[in-house]
């Protein structure tokens, strides 16, 4: 037995035992080292702890098999799928939108082969990646032009340098957003090399407060979406027209970071509110940029469309190159947003927006099957309640989506011991908790995700 610190050998006395040498023919030298590395660190800091260093003989079968063990969780992938029943639908650490199948399709049949991905195939000659997209973002926005890269931030970025760098953006007091901690709109007009002139108040913007910050230094007039924050009370901001107006008279870009950016109303379920592309493109604004991976559905990336001078200028910037968006989201994007044209119906084909639009009913009956399946485990303390989900994502701030949810309660086991327990399923299940509760929401589940849960738990209460 392991009392003493003295009783860990070297790692090269470990080395040199019959199970081990055997093991490292088919794992190599340098991982069986790691592990028992890792394993006898983890034993010397239990005896430290005064905790019983719970190793087998260090020769015998027992502990080549916990050597094994340890190489198997070091190689198991460190990315892999969860269940999201937080009741945020879109949510930034669980990776945002899932892809329709179609789009994944798409990413498949490019990730494996060549492809025309910069090729003109009519005339044999280089071709440009945004080709792919362009025509079906403005047939879907109604923009002159567009263009896409890596993701909104980088979107916002590019507009800005190749349109205001060493010049002024005006901007709201009120719209100076941080999304995410490391994206916050000041540092990013500093870092595109144009100065910020802020106007207005936190909560009062006019677009008298615009005219006035206006001079010829100024490059652009600009909006952002304030995505996770709602100030209410007494609040103006301008309308898009009347700032539109204000930049054309003054031969400025109007420019609004959307941040989540939707294609189609989402007003008929209960989401008002969140302005749609075309409209804000009719009112007048040269720039929009908004994610992929938002409400529109699909896979990162930052969508940049409006005035066909200014898409042409960003499309020839030297930052272009450095924040171009890969083959596989393009591939993913392009079969994403022909899902938005007919013969298809997005709400039906985008997973994301499927998961807006159902009907509460539909939620309503997932939620029992779940509960169900709890109770079939023999859970007792089994509830299921309407709840109130998010969007999230930096959509929709304060916008809350009818939802239903299922509670439970163990026996001798807290919630919060239960949700580390989930972390480690095989799956790993994310809920959230609340009145010493656990909470799984359903309205972004699939009907697999549902199995997985109560599979999770069954594995968890046999434990
Ligand atoms: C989310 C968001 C961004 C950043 O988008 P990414 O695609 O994550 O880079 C920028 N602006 C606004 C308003 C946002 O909501």
């Amino acid at each position: 037995m392991i009392k003493t610190l003295r009783d860990i050998p070297q790692i090269q006395t470990l080395l040199d035992q019959p199970l081990i040498k055997a093991l490292q023919a088919e794992h190599g030298h340098a991982q069986i080292v790691d592990a028992l590395r890792q394993i006898t660190v983890t034993a010397r800091r239990d005896l430290r702890d005064n905790l019983d260093a719970n190793l087998p003989p260090f020769d015998s079968r027992q502990f080549s098999e916990i050597v094994e063990e340890t190489i198997k969780t070091a190689n198991a992938p460190s990315l892999k799928t969860v269940i999201n029943a937080t009741g945020i639908l879109i949510h930034t650490n669980l990776g945002r939108a899932c892809l329709a199948p179609e789009a994944v399709a798409a990413m498949q049949a490019v990730a494996d082969a060549p492809s025309n991905l910069e090729f003109d195939l009519k005339t044999g000659k280089r071709g440009s990646r945004h080709a792919h997209v362009e025509a079906l973002i403005c047939a879907l926005t109604g923009a002159q032009a567009a263009v896409v890269v890596n993701n909104c931030a980088a979107a916002v970025l590019l507009s800005l340098m190749a349109t205001a760098a060493g010049r002024n953006v005006v901007a709201s007091r009120g719209e100076l957003i941080e999304i995410g901690g490391s994206f916050r709109l000041p540092d990013v007009i500093a870092q595109s090399g144009a100065a910020l002139r802020e106007v207005g108040a936190t909560n009062k913007t006019r677009a008298r407060d615009y005219a006035e910050a206006i001079d010829e230094d100024t490059a652009v007039l600009l909006k952002s979406h304030t995505s996770n924050f709602k100030i209410i009370g007494f609040t103006a901001a301008p309308n898009r027209r009347d700032l539109a107006r204000l930049a054309q008279e003054n031969n400025v870009i109007l420019m609004e970071d959307l941040g989540s950016g939707v294609l189609i109303d989402l007003a008929p379920y209960g989401l008002v509110d969140e302005p749609v592309v075309t409209d804000i493109l009719k009112a007048g604004v040269d720039l929009v940029m908004f994610s992929g991976d938002k409400l529109l559905g699909g896979p990162q990336a930052g969508i940049i469309a409006g005035r066909a001078d200014i898409i042409n200028d960003l499309k020839s910037h030297p930052l272009m190159r450095a924040v171009r968006i890969d083959k596989l989201s393009l591939a993913a994007l392009e079969a994403t947003l022909r899902l938005y044209r007919p013969p298809y119906d997005p709400t039906q084909k985008i997973p994301v927006l499927r998961m807006v639009s159902e009907p509460l009913e539909a939620v309503q009956k997932r939620a029992e099957r779940l509960a169900q399946d709890f109770k079939h485990l023999g859970l007792e303390d089994v509830e299921v309640f309407q709840s109130t989900c998010q969007v999230g994502a930096g959509t929709l701030p304060g916008q809350g989506l009818a939802s239903f949810a299922v509670s439970i309660a163990l026996q001798g086991m807290s919630p919060d011991q239960l949700a580390a327990k989930l972390r480690q399923s095989e799956t790993p299940v994310i809920g959230r908790i609340k009145n010493d509760r656990s909470i799984f929401d359903v309205r972004g589940l699939s009907d697999t995700d549902v199995l997985g849960i109560s599979a999770a738990v069954s594995a968890i209460l046999k434990q």
